[in-house]
């Protein structure tokens, strides 16, 4: 059977954290628990500062199994407003990440 994963396009994350709250919500997790978490990164140039956010799943991360069993996205990929996150095969994914410059792809157990 295929592995599904996640591809993440943190060129254009703006660290709203939408992905995390829907994700929290969606399993109800316990404080300080989530299945993403957005961490902010500072890179101070000479004249500049350059800010980055990387969204990156954790081990409780489970694809949203209850939804996409019912045909639905997962959660993080509908609420993010940025439309950084997809959701599909990793062989599907790894193909789509071919055009991406600042990207991940996540393939959680
Ligand atoms: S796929 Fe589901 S479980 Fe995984 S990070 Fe997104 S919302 Fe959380
Ligand atoms: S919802 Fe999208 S834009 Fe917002 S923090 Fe998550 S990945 Fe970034």
């Amino acid at each position: 059977m295929a592995r599904n994963g996640l591809l993440i396009q943190y060129e254009w994350c703006t660290g709203c954290h939408a992905c995390e709250v829907a994700c929290k919500q969606e399993h109800n997790y316990p404080a300080g628990v989530c299945g993403i978490k957005v961490v902010e990164v500072v890179n101070a140039g000479q004249d500049k500062v350059f800010v980055d956010f990387a969204p990156f799943t954790t081990r409780f991360c489970d694809l949203c199994a209850d939804r996409t069993k019912s045909g639905e996205e997962p959660t993080c990929v509908k609420h993010c407003q940025a439309t950084c996150i997809t959701y599909g095969t990793v062989a599907a994914l790894a193909k789509e990440q071919e055009k991406m410059p600042r990207s991940s792809l996540f393939a959680p157990k």
